[in-house]
C-alpha cells in the first residue's frame, strides 16, 4: 500500500501549484467572478501548458494521462476556486465523450481546435422541468433525413455563453418503453440560427457563466449525431466516473485553500489578547476540519486510483463527491465564522468561497443522488 504521490505526480502538483499562483490566485478569481469576466487568457495558459491534451490518445497529439495526472490539476486549480477548477473539467469531460463516441470528422475537430486553445465544450442535459432525472428530458428533435429540427428548453448549461462552443446537448428523438430510451446525442453551436441563451442570475458561476438556452426550429445537421440516434443514455453515464472524480479533486482543493484562508487569519486576528486561532473552540474546528478534507482527499484519490486501473468505481466516486462536495460547504461555513465580520463582507475572499460553495452538492448530482447510488451498491432500493 502506498499513499504517496509518484515522483512523477509531485512534480506535476508543484507545477499546478506555480500554475494557479501565476495565473489565477483566489483573489483575481474572486474579482473575474464579480465581474462577469471572461480569462481568455486562463483558457490559453490552461491549453498552452498541454493539460486540454493530456488524457487523449498519443495519435491526437495526447499525453494518455490519466485520472491521477487529471485529478492532482483539478485539486491545484481547486485552490484558486471551484469555478477554476470547472474551467478545465468543464470543457474536458464533454470533449473526452466527443472523442470517444464521435466520428472521425467530430474528432479532427477536436484536435484542430480545443486541442490547440481554440474553442470549447459545454453540457445541456437539465431543462425547467428536470434536473436530477435527467432521463425525463423533454427537449425534442425530428429526424427530418439530412438533419434534425429542435425545439426546446435547456437549463443550467455551464459554460454555453463562451466564445466557440459547442453544445453537447441531449435531446429526445423518440419515446420508448422506458424514458431512457429514445435520448440521442447532437453538437449543437452555441450560435446557430434559432438558439438563444440567457445567463442565470446565480449566486456564483460567475466566470464560467451558467445559461437557459431556448430552441426554436434549430436546424442540427446529421453529421452532427454523436453516437447512435436513441441510444444516447449510455453515452451520458461513460464518464461519470471521471467526471466525479475530477470534481471531487476540485472540491479538495478549494475546501483546502478555504480552510488555510481561515487558518491563517486566526493566526493574525487577536482577541482578548490572544490569537483568535488559539481559543479552544476554533482550534477543534480547524482540526476537525482538517480531518474532514484529508478524508475528503483520500477518497478522491482512492476512486481516481481505482479508475486508472480500470476497476468500476461508481460508489467510490459519488462517495467522494459527496464527500468533497459537502467538505467544502462546511469549510466555508466555518471560515465564515472564524473571519465573522471581515467574512460577511463582500470585499473578503471568505464571502466568495461561502457564495460558490452551496452549488457543489447540487450539480453534477446532488448530494441526495450520490446517496441513492451508494445505498443501491448496498442492496438498498432507495428512491
Ligand atoms: C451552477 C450550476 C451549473 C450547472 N451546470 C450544468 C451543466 O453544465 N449542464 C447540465 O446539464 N446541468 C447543469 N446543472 C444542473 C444540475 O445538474 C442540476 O441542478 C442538478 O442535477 C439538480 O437538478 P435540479 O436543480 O433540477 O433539482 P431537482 O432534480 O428538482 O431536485 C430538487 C431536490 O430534490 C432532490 N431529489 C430529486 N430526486 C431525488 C431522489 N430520487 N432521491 C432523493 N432526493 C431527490 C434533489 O437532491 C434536490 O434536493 C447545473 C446546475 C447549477 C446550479
Amino acid at each position: 500500500m502506498d499513499f504517496g504521490l509518484s515522483e512523477e505526480h509531485a512534480a506535476l502538483q508543484q507545477v499546478a501549484k506555480q500554475f494557479v499562483d501565476r495565473h489565477c490566485p483566489p483573489a483575481l478569481a474572486k474579482e473575474w467572478d464579480e465581474t462577469n469576466a471572461y480569462p481568455a487568457e486562463l483558457f490559453k495558459a490552461i491549453s498552452d501548458i498541454g493539460w486540454l491534451g493530456l488524457p487523449f490518445p498519443e495519435e491526437a497529439g495526447g499525453d494518455e494521462g490519466g485520472p491521477i495526472e487529471l485529478a492532482i490539476i483539478a485539486e491545484q486549480l481547486g485552490r484558486a476556486s471551484l469555478d477554476i477548477a470547472m474551467c478545465f473539467i468543464g470543457t474536458l469531460i464533454p470533449s473526452l465523450t466527443v472523442y470517444k463516441w464521435g466520428t472521425d470528422a467530430q474528432r479532427e475537430h477536436i484536435r484542430d481546435n480545443m486541442l490547440k486553445g481554440v474553442g470549447r465544450y459545454a453540457v445541456a442535459m437539465s431543462e425547467p422541468g428536470t434536473g436530477s432525472d435527467a432521463a425525463a428530458l423533454r427537449c425534442e428533435a425530428v429526424d427530418k433525413g439530412d438533419h434534425y429540427v429542435v425545439n426546446g428548453q435547456k437549463m443550467w448549461c455551464t459554460g454555453a455563453g463562451l466564445p466557440d462552443t459547442k453544445i453537447m446537448m441531449y435531446v429526445r428523438t423518440s419515446k420508448g418503453d422506458k424514458k431512457h430510451h429514445g435520448i440521442t446525442l447532437l453538437l449543437v453551436d452555441a450560435d446557430t440560427p434559432g438558439l438563444e441563451r440567457r445567463q442565470a442570475p446565480t449566486l456564483a458561476r460567475h466566470i464560467l457563466g451558467t445559461y437557459e438556452i431556448f430552441l426554436t426550429d434549430v436546424i442540427v445537421p446529421k453529421e452532427n449525431l454523436v453516437g447512435e440516434q436513441d441510444q444516447a443514455w449510455k453515452i451520458m453515464l461513460s464518464n461519470l466516473e471521471l467526471e466525479r472524480v475530477l470534481m471531487s479533486g476540485g472540491y479538495v482543493g478549494v475546501a483546502q485553500s478555504t480552510l488555510d484562508e481561515a487558518l491563517e487569519y486566526s493566526k493574525v486576528r487577536t482577541a482578548f489578547d490572544r490569537r483568535i486561532g488559539d481559543f479552544q473552540s476554533l482550534a477543534h474546528d480547524m482540526a476537525n476540519m482538517q480531518v474532514e478534507i484529508d478524508s475528503a482527499r483520500l477518497l478522491a484519490y482512492r476512486a481516481a486510483w481505482m479508475l486508472s486501473q480500470g476497476l468500476a468505481c461508481s460508489r467510490e466516486g459519488a462517495m467522494a463527491k459527496l464527500k468533497g462536495s459537502e467538505t467544502y460547504v462546511a469549510a466555508a461555513r466555518l471560515g465564515m465564522q472564524i473571519c465573522a465580520g471581515h467574512g460577511f463582507s463582500t470585499e473578503s475572499v471568505m464571502s466568495f468561497r461561502w457564495r460558490e460553495s452551496i452549488v457543489a452538492p447540487i450539480s453534477g448530482g446532488t448530494s441526495q443522488i450520490q446517496r441513492n447510488g451508494i445505498a443501491r451498491s448496498m442492496g438498498l432500493r432507495a428512491y
